[in-house]
């Protein structure tokens, strides 16, 4: 893991634009991103549109997002020219209603969490080595010890270019690039998922305190137990990759 060590305390030195232009060039066809489409996504959205809009852009519809999310969305795939990739549930939506009723997330979260996002990323990640997300340990104490390079047990490399990043920091990179906002975030969202399981949050709260409330849950799993089909093949080795030389500025876009 000496590779992957010395690679993260590089990073923490670098933007994320130099994060992300590495990960292009060492992962080409092999790497994609996901993006819940909210206010704090969208320095990632716009950088990954200036240095590589090829890259695949996942987007998981559970069903339960709020049309809001689904409107900004499109708009801002339109405006930045993303290769945006929607996946859904294995299952029809008539089927999960059936089997489970409309209140899954209510009975068990962590099971409609694993049937609407897990496993429909799992599936898009099949066949790839590197997931591009845009977590920042300031979101919540769950996120607070995030490197920016992590590999999972199945070898999958997860990257994480904003991890250093502040919420003033996403602020102030979404002013210096006019960029505009989910329509939620002004009614008091700062964190959005599912509608069923997002509340709006006190102005001095945790931007995810809103997440899952008033339940044993802070995260979706995406972050935590993604796991990879076996047919993923051999685990890539994180030694095998070169150790990269950057230059110039480390500040971030
Ligand atoms: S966030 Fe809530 S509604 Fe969405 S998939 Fe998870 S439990 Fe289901």
């Amino acid at each position: 893991m000496r590779n992957l060590e010395k690679l993260n305390q590089e990073f923490e030195k670098r933007s994320a634009h130099e994060i992300i232009a590495w990960a292009m060039e060492q992962f080409a066809s092999r790497i994609a991103m996901s993006s819940s489409f909210q206010t704090q996504s969208l320095p990632l959205l716009h950088i990954v549109s200036q240095v590589s809009p090829e890259l695949p852009v996942i987007f998981l519809d559970t069903g339960y997002h709020f049309p809001e999310t689904l409107a900004f969305r499109d708009e801002i795939a339109e405006r930045f020219g993303l290769n945006l990739k929607i996946m859904r549930a294995a299952m029809s939506r008539a089927a999960f209603l059936k089997q489970y009723g409309d209140d899954l997330y209510r009975r068990n979260p962590d099971l409609c969490c694993y049937i609407n996002k897990v496993e429909p990323l799992e599936r898009a990640m099949q066949g790839l080595d590197a997931w591009i997300s845009g977590i920042r340990r300031d979101q919540s104490p769950a996120r607070a010890h995030a490197s920016i390079l992590e590999q999972t047990p199945q070898g999958t490399i997860r990257i994480h270019p904003f991890a250093t990043w502040t919420r003033e920091d996403v602020e102030r990179y979404r002013a210096d690039h006019d960029l505009p906002e989910h329509p939620l975030t002004a009614q008091g969202y700062p964190s959005i998922g599912c509608a069923p399981c997002t509340q709006p949050v006190a102005p001095d709260g945790n931007e995810r305190d809103g997440r899952w409330a008033n339940q044993n849950k802070t995260e979706c799993g995406l972050h935590t137990v993604l796991r990879q089909p076996p047919e993923h093949g051999q685990p890539l080795s994180v030694d095998s990759i070169p150790l990269i030389q950057l230059q110039g500025d480390s500040g971030d876009d």
